[in-house]
């Protein structure tokens, strides 16, 4: 999917304020409508995300420069974040990035405070076929398009914007912004950020609950270097019962958008995912005797291969909810 409503920027802000009010955080309702957040510069700082080209090809091969341009970016986009001292940011395979956010009161008893885990992940895949793309996928630009018109309302390479985006335009569905990363998973990195700097500028902190976030950097190919180190640095101190150590509260990782259109009368759907498929790699070989093709028999390798494709295809594997 090459585009994104802009509605998913928004909805994750107001719902990431939500849940910190529930969260051990001073309880001040906070709303999209009431609040003092700069939706425009909400969404440019967004597309501005989107043009750095943090694609992973094969493990161990990341963009490290991008990915560099990247962190440096969020660091100016979110002064506050980085110089807070109740948040500490440490750099995890010299390119993921863990922040953990403490709370007011350090609880030592390892029930009660029991974090909670955010994720997401830096870097994107490889466009396969950019020149079948509406717009450049590392473009960033947000789109106007109605149909047979093609308008671009925001370019972040010029910073020229011909429209001031609101909470008006949220359910306008010719609205776009293009590109990788739009809705896996940049979206969810620049929504957490925005909203964890939003309830520094309100001048909140949690009471209690400690947020970690995680954002790894080859997710896309594995995260043998990103994910697989955080583990190691987190599993140190935090496990899921019963294996012992700090408990964490949850983790939720990066799901599906909100999205429109699928359901009767416009309703919008937030898919709640509660487990992933991962990939299996299965290399099959077949033997058989050869001789003329015109004496080939009822049987061959070929037809022996094609067989076994056809059971694994057929054969669905069980699912499962414990990991
Ligand atoms: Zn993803």
């Amino acid at each position: 999917m090459q585009n994104l409503l802009l509605i998913i920027a928004s909805f994750l802000l107001c719902s990431i304020s939500k849940v910190q009010n529930d969260s051990g955080i001073e309880d001040k309702e906070i709303s999209e409508k009431q609040s003092d957040i700069d939706l425009d510069a909400a969404i440019k700082r967004f597309s501005k995300a989107i043009t750095f080209e943090t694609v992973s090809i094969k493990p161990g091969e990341a963009n490290v420069p991008e990915l560099l341009k990247f962190r440096k970016y969020l660091e100016s986009a979110y002064p506050l974040m980085h110089s807070t001292p109740w948040i500490e940011r440490q750099i995890v395979g010299n390119l993921s990035l863990v922040y953990t956010i403490m709370p007011l009161i350090e609880d030592d008893d390892k029930f009660t405070n029991k974090p909670w885990i955010l994720q997401a992940h830096l870097d994107v895949v490889l466009p396969t076929d950019p020149h079948k793309w509406d717009a450049n996928p590392f473009g960033g630009q947000i789109i106007y398009k109605p149909k047979n018109l093609h308008k671009i309302l925001y370019d972040p390479k010029t910073n020229k914007s011909s429209k001031k985006f609101s909470v008006d335009d949220i359910d306008n569905k010719d609205y776009y912004l293009y590109g990788r990363g739009t809705i896996d998973s940049k979206h969810i990195i620049m929504s957490i950020m925005e909203a964890i700097e939003h309830m520094i500028r309100q001048g909140l902190r949690p009471n209690t609950k400690k947020l970690i976030l995680s954002f790894g950097h080859d997710e896309e190919v594995g995260g043998m270097n990103g994910a697989r180190k955080i583990v190691s640095l987190l599993g140190n101190t935090y496990s899921f019962p019963p294996k012992g150590g700090k408990p964490i509260d949850f983790l939720l990782d990066e799901g599906l958008t909100v999205v429109k259109d699928v359901l009767p009368r416009n309703t919008k759907l937030a898919p709640v995912c509660v487990s992933e498929k991962y990939v299996m790699n299965v290399n099959i070989s077949v033997e058989s005797i050869g001789g003329h093709s015109s004496l080939s028999g009822k049987e061959n390798a070929i037809s022996i291969l094609s067989g076994a494709v056809t059971k694994i295809q057929t054969k669905e594997f069980p699912s499962f909810l414990d990991a």
